[in-house]
């Protein structure tokens, strides 16, 4: 979950970023980035049992590896090997 700081004269810039699965703050490095994450937003349709939510989600990396190793099909894209 990203908290943003209000700005009027730039556009929102994010203050801070919280962990949705363990709840811990995504610190941010010596240069001043935030250590990677996972982000997406997922607005749910019609059908779904979630019909007109939307959900913004970060996740750390280390509850993303947790993740990663329940996943039954590898994520990880592969670039697509063409015959020249
Ligand atoms: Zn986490």
């Amino acid at each position: 979950m990203k908290n943003y700081k209000k700005s009027l004269v730039d556009s929102d810039q994010v203050e801070s970023v919280v962990c949705n699965v363990c709840g811990k703050e995504i610190k941010k490095n010596s240069f001043g980035y935030f250590d990677d994450f996972l982000s997406v937003e997922k607005k749910w349709g019609y059908g779904s049992p979630r019909d007109g939510e939307t959900h913004d989600i970060d996740i750390c990396r280390h509850c993303y590896e947790k993740l990663f190793e329940q996943f039954k099909i590898n994520p990880i894209k592969r670039e697509c090997l063409v015959n020249k």
